[in-house]
């Protein structure tokens, strides 16, 4: 499981960052990639990235601002262009629907592939698949915004067939019995509980990727004990009154969350066109000051998340 930012400027572009977008790289554990947010430009940041659109599966809007939305035509009529697409689902505020629908009327457009639309207008369970469940919470922000929360299901234990093979137990008819966890008689004599054999438990991964917001409790319980933390930082913490006026937090209170919350690691993203990538360790510096595993985010920055 990986994450790769594709964008991570605020409200507009810059040339050195592109607008809001990141893939959660699921391709090793169902082969799939969902996006969340897709600022313009962002089909072409996945080119660059060798991030393929038939892969997408989801993509989760946080709210209708157009640095994370205009993208979205372009990723989505451009897969109509290719053979064989699979459906995508598509998450966002109410109003993404009429969007998307206008955009494909009026220009003439069609999609190849069904496609279907979600819209949240409360908190709720987006999705409940047999790896995943992605909730929602309401954040604050000057327009209905919106923060994901992805939790990996556990792994459940499996039965260790190697330690088996090394015991010398024959599992051909026995086999079918051990995976159950009951316990069988060998032909030996010998006495094996399967339960014995499992191996561990394998806890699932937990990521929160919010959107644009004021420090809020939804922020909190979304990043509740995540592995990773994305949040957005429009601005160093001198700008903390124009940030929130904004509807956007600063450095130090979006460590301030990551503490709150008992997140693992923060990485902030949504960086304020004002600061160029040579000022990006004086941004990180002040969330380290209150959260020290805390990154910045640049384009096409990649986060491991094992
Ligand atoms: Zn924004
Ligand atoms: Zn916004």
């Amino acid at each position: 499981m990986k994450l790769i930012f594709l964008g991570t400027s605020a409200g507009t572009i810059t040339v050195e960052r592109n607008v809001s977008a990141i893939v959660l790289d699921l391709v090793k554990e169902r082969n799939a990639l969902w996006l969340f947010d897709c600022g313009e430009g962002t089909q072409h940041q996945m080119l660059k990235a060798k991030l393929s659109l038939a892969k997408l599966e989801h993509i989760f809007i946080t709210h209708l601002h157009g640095d994370h939305l205009f993208g979205l035509p372009g990723v989505l009529t451009t897969r109509s262009l290719m053979q064989n697409m699979s459906p995508l689902t598509l998450f966002g505020p109410k109003g993404i629907k009429q969007f998307i629908e206008t955009v494909i009327n009026i220009s003439y457009s069609w999609l190849t592939y069904p496609l279907t639309i979600i819209e949240i207008e409360k908190p709720m369970t987006v999705l409940d698949n047999e790896q995943f469940i992605v909730t929602c919470d309401a954040l604050q922000h000057r327009v209905p915004c919106f923060g994901y929360r992805i939790v990996e299901k556990d792994t459940m234990p499996k039965l260790d067939v190697d330690r088996l093979r090394s015991e010398n137990v024959p599992l051909g008819p026995h086999y079918a019995e051990l995976k159950l966890g009951k316990t069988v008689q060998l032909e030996d004599g010998r006495i094996i509980d399967g339960k014995a054999y499992f191996g561990e438990t394998k806890p699932g991964k937990k990521i929160a990727i919010l959107g644009d917001t004021i420090p809020c409790d939804a922020a909190i319980n979304l990043a509740k004990n995540v592995d990773v933390l994305v949040h957005e930082a429009t601005q160093k913490h001198e700008l903390v009154d124009k940030a929130n006026e904004r509807g956007h937090s600063t450095t130090l209170q979006a460590a301030s969350i990551a503490q709150q919350s008992c997140t693992k690691k923060l990485i902030i993203t949504h960086i304020s066109p004002r600061y160029r990538l040579s000022d990006n360790a004086s941004i990180i510096d002040e969330c380290r000051q209150r959260f020290p595993n805390s990154d910045i985010a640049t384009d096409f920055y990649r986060v491991d998340i094992e």
